[in-house]
């Protein structure tokens, strides 16, 4: 195999994101949880799934770079370092400290940096990053609890979290006058000993010039929008040929364990629509019951191709009363641990389509299923694709909270 492409993405989310980019351009992609013990089957595009963004900076960095070792080891000529388009992180990291220690195992001399993402509502302009019409620092970003962010300039940002590596900026000026003047100022920028360029970007226009004048860099630090123009870049072109997936058969199930506004109207649409439910209760739970096997008792008889559902959804009145009773992170634990026996039993039983809702909820099921490898297939709404894990022969959706119609769950299984 011989990549074209190696990506490093910082969470599990945000790597489904980018993999579902690269996947709409026209390459195949493969997406792994942790870096590849297996091998790999033959793609264009690799994406390194792991849980560094908020991860102790020493952790980060290892991670970060075992992944980057194996992706160059399979051919891949230049790392995307994928973070969050909102540029999550702290004032120790990790996003500075991951970029230099990339910066050294790839040899770059200057990397592009830039979480736009204009289809989005993310924007950079003169390095100040705008979520919506709004500063990053006047967003809800600004009390995140745990990367809060209150400074907009990520010239600064990024600098602040560097040892070695000064930041410098490319400005919009320079990006609207295409992809030789962006190289130009490259250079300029490496004269003055600058090794990460922050680019402006305020329209899909602005990341297609950004991407064609940084392809010849090893490393690129970007959140999922700078993908967009990448495969055009390899000769490859939109089509069906990168997102097929083996033909999807067997039972079909939906396990939901976000209590998002959109997950909470999904769950009532399907209900409402007459579909098969199960609620998992989190003081049943807490109470000692095995919640678990009850939900597997009721699943299991029904099982076919009228998809059923399994939900700890609710809406945000119970959730604060249940997290005042058993704390937020135990009844979050507890919840988890118990969505994801009911995936594993659901897929003992059969189920070989499956939709999980809630990020953190993926992450579990996933764990328990021992899936390490997702080729991912055609989108069912945006950010959100099929996907194949050949491991267990399963046909796998995984939604994080906020995304999808309100008739997602009946729409993803006709998409297959
Ligand atoms: P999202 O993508 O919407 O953030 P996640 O799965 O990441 O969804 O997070 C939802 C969290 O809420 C999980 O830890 C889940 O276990 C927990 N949870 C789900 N249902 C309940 C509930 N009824 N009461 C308390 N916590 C819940």
């Amino acid at each position: 195999m011989s990549l074209l492409l190696g990506c490093i993405a910082d969470d599990f989310t945000g790597a489904t994101d980018l993999a579902n980019n690269l996947v709409r351009g026209g390459m195949r992609v493969v997406q792994t949880i942790g870096v590849p013990r297996a091998p790999v089957p033959d793609v264009d595009a690799v994406v390194v799934a792991l849980k560094s963004r908020t991860a102790p900076v020493a952790a980060a960095v290892a991670e970060s770079l075992a992944a980057a070792r194996w992706l160059r080891a399979q051919g891949a000529p230049q790392i995307y370092f994928k973070v969050c388009s909102t540029f999550d992180s702290t004032p120790q990291g990790n996003i500075g400290p991951v970029a230099e220690a990339l910066l050294d195992e790839t040899g770059a001399d200057l990397a592009l940096v830039t979480p736009a993402f204009p289809e989005a509502g993310r924007t950079v302009f003169k390095g100040h990053l705008f979520v919506g019409d709004v500063l990053l620092s006047d967003s809800p970003m600004r009390q995140h609890p745990l990367t809060p962010m209150t400074d907009a300039n990520l010239v600064r940002v990024l600098q602040a979290q560097c040892r070695r590596a000064q930041v410098g900026l490319i400005d919009q000026r320079t990006v609207a006058r295409g992809a030789g003047a962006v190289r130009e100022r490259f250079a300029a920028l490496r004269a003055e000993g600058r090794t990460l360029a922050i680019a402006d970007a305020v329209s899909d226009a602005d990341l297609l010039v950004l991407a064609q004048a940084a392809q010849s860099l090893e490393l690129v630090v970007a959140g999922s929008g700078l993908a967009i123009g990448m495969p055009a870049l390899h000769g490859l072109a939109p089509g069906s040929a990168a997102s097929s997936l083996p033909p999807a058969s067997g039972a079909r199930a939906i396990v939901s364990g976000s209590c998002s506004a959109a997950t909470n109207a999904q769950v009532a649409a399907f209900i409402a629509a007459g579909g098969p439910a199960y609620a998992v209760d989190a003081l049943r739970v807490a109470a000692g019951q095995d919640v678990a096997a009850a939900a597997l008792a009721w699943a299991l008889p029904q099982l076919g191709a009228r998809p059923l559902l399994v939900y700890a959804t609710a809406a945000p009145d119970t959730v604060r009363a249940v997290q005042a009773q058993l704390g937020s992170e135990r009844a979050g634990a507890l919840v988890e641990q118990t969505l994801s026996s009911v995936a594993a039993g659901l897929v003992a039983a059969g189920v070989r389509q499956l939709v999980v809702a809630g990020g953190e909820t993926s992450g579990a099921c996933v764990q328990a299923l021992g899936i390490t490898q997702l080729r991912i297939g055609p989108q069912i709404d945006p950010g959100v694709p099929w996907c194949h894990a050949a491991e267990r022969g399963l046909h796998l959706a995984l939604k994080s909270g906020n995304f999808g119609g309100v008739d997602f769950f009946s729409r993803a299984f006709e998409r297959l």
